[in-house]
């Protein structure tokens, strides 16, 4: 099945990506996680998508795509994959359509408030990538998983989001109406609990696990 995670930033697109691509048994794409390893790596990639990231901007259409197109052909994307975090503009969407087909996306809608509180609280691992929130971590600074430190996010600070709460309502929302058009939406509450949106998506999916 090839999925796509849709919502603004803090919706819980990568926390239930990784959930479900556990459950499914496919890979997780997450544009993001992809953009700040080639940053950590100094990659021309990473130099390229610097000044946008830390601003709150997206990276340029043509950058993000060809790393998409690549990532998805190979080999372990053949049986299904979760983009997280990608398409994030209608020329993204209508590029990925000349590479791909799309059988499912899954709309997690979270209201602003709720996710300047999440983005905030954000703390994620600086190895291995899982996130976790201040409110869950009792005082605690590593990875549950990996026993790394974790960090806040440069575009986590407060300045920052918002911008990239705008960002998403002018340039990613208009995908909603995108898929609704193809029949392929499929609108989550993502203020649930995580465990109940996670059932959420998985009915939504038709899976099982
Ligand atoms: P979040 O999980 O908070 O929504 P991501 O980790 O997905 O954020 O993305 C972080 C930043 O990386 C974005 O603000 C943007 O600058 C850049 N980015 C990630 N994916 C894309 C994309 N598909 N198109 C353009 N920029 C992207
Ligand atoms: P996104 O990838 O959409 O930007 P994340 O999965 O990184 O979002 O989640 C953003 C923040 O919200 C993280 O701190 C995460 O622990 C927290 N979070 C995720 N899902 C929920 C939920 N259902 N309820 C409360 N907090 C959540
Ligand atoms: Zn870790």
């Amino acid at each position: 099945m090839n999925i796509i995670f849709l919502g603004p930033p803090g919706a819980g697109k990568g926390t239930q990506a990784q959930k479900i691509c556990d459950a499914l048994n496919i890979p997780q794409i997450s544009t993001g996680d992809i953009l700040r390893r080639a940053m950590k790596e100094g990659t021309e990639t990473g130099k390229k998508a610097k000044s946008f990231i830390d601003a709150g901007q997206l990276v340029p259409d043509e950058v993000i795509i060809d790393i998409v197109k690549e990532r998805l052909a190979m080999d372990d994307c053949k049986q299904g994959y979760i983009l997280d975090g990608f398409p994030r503009t209608v020329p993204q969407a209508e590029a990925l359509d000349t590479f791909a087909t799309i059988d499912s996306v899954i709309e997690l809608d979270v209201k602003d408030e709720e996710l300047v509180n999440r983005l905030s609280g954000r703390r994620v691992c600086v190895k291995c990538g899982a996130t976790y929130h201040i409110s869950m971590l009792n005082g605690k600074i590593t990875c549950d998983k990996c026993g790394e430190e974790l960090i806040q996010r440069n575009d986590d600070k407060a300045e920052t989001v918002l911008n990239r709460l705008k960002v998403y309502h002018d340039q990613t929302a208009p995908l909603i109406g995108y898929y609704e058009g193809k029949g392929l939406l499929k609108k989550i509450d993502g203020a649930q609990g995580m465990d109940n949106t996670t059932r959420a998506i998985l009915d939504a999916l038709g899976a099982k696990a």
